[in-house]
């Protein structure tokens, strides 16, 4: 029996884990399979904490333990409650980054942005900074200054969810300012938000804009890693003291192992892009919780690259590794749990 013990709040990583609820209309399939339960089971009763098990077709069970693992019954409210310390950190000058990994299918979307009524961590965060900034302003004399934009990154190329993007014939570019440790791209719109209702109108011009993608290439979004990013400049006007606080969410490409060898031309580059993307993200992240670590790989991949300001320092990094409970995803599941273990 495998036990992967992974120790709480090791440097400035944490790890989640959300195991989503069964499907009402896979019910019949998930629950049992030749008799066997092969699903995910939480260890420790009915409200999961920090512990859960799978057990994969063929009997074999591991055990992995979280920082903090949400069963199927954990509300978007609960998930967000114990990610919004975290989130309130960029008020104080924070880079923070949380990233929802797992396969197609395993809840990510559903945890970073949520639906219409059910929503997800990225409107709770905004919602949460501008009302603390809003008491901040009136209390301490500070003043914020909110800016957000949304790029995907497909094939390692950078896509604006927001703007037009770059004239015809050109690419976005990423540049680094040392001195002021952020990430620029060219081109890249980025719109001042007054309001939490001016970033859900731009939420939806993002998922607009990424459904007119989605002509081209039908599962695009699930082969596509989503930036959601949210810049805050604080200045007080007793002392003119300033901060600056970054907040990322990131919606990640699809997990599932895909096989090459059965791929060719534009599936297999979009393939490899996503092999290549993740694995670079797990590399950098293991490299900094490694203290003997001398070089972070941040070059191996366009997003590494892009959030490298965010990540490592004194930032905040948080993997929330969705699984879906089903027996068909045990395999699946598994490695997700791997990568996350591995990470933390
Ligand atoms: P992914 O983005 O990882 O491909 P989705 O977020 O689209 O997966 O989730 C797949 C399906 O499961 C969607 O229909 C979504 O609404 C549903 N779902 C995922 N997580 C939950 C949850 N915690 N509660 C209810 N429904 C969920
Ligand atoms: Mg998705």
């Amino acid at each position: 029996k495998l036990h992967n013990t992974i120790l709480t709040l090791k440097g400035n990583i944490r790890v989640f884990c959300r195991v989503r609820p069964v499907a009402a209309d896979k019910m019949a399939v998930e629950t049992v399979k030749g008799g066997q339960p092969v699903m995910l089971f939480p260890q420790s009763g009915e409200v999961p904490d920090t512990a859960l098990e799978l057990t994969a077709l063929n009997g074999a069970k591991s055990s992995f333990t979280f920082d903090k693992v949400f069963g199927p019954a954990a509300t978007q409210a609960e998930v967000f409650e114990e990610v919004s310390q975290l989130v309130q950190s960029a008020l104080d000058g924070y880079k923070v980054c949380i990233f929802a990994y797992g396969q197609t299918g395993s809840g990510k979307t559903f945890t970073t942005l949520g639906m219409p009524g059910n929503v997800g961590l990225i409107p709770r965060a905004v919602e949460q900074l501008f009302t603390s900034a809003t008491s901040l302003e009136a209390s301490q004399g500070w003043t914020f200054q909110m800016k957000a934009s949304m790029l995907e990154v497909y094939n390692e190329d950078i896509r604006d969810l927001l703007g037009k993007g770059p004239p015809a014939g050109k690419k976005h570019v990423v540049s680094h300012d040392e001195k002021a440790g952020c990430t620029t791209v060219s081109h890249l719109e980025t719109v001042d938000c007054k309001d939490p209702a001016s970033v859900a109108a731009l939420l939806e011009r993002a998922a607009r804009q990424r459904a007119v993608g989605a002509t081209a290439s039908n599962e695009r979004s699930s082969r596509s890693h989503m930036v959601f990013t949210l810049s805050v400049r604080g200045t007080r006007s007793s002392d003119g003291q300033q901060l600056n606080g970054v907040l990322n969410l990131i919606d990640l490409a699809g997990s599932e192992r895909l096989k090459a060898s059965g791929a060719s031309g534009e599936r297999l580059k979009e393939t490899q892009a996503i092999n290549k993307s993740l694995s670079a993200l797990g590399d950098v992240i293991t490299s900094l919780g490694n203290k003997d670590a001398t070089h972070i790989p941040y070059r191996n991949s366009k997003l590494t690259w892009l959030l490298q300001p965010c990540l490592g320092g004194d930032a905040k990094m948080l993997m929330v590794v969705n699984v879906a409970p089903l027996a068909e995803a045990a395999a699946e599941s598994l490695c997700s749990l791997r990568f996350a273990a591995k990470v933390n």
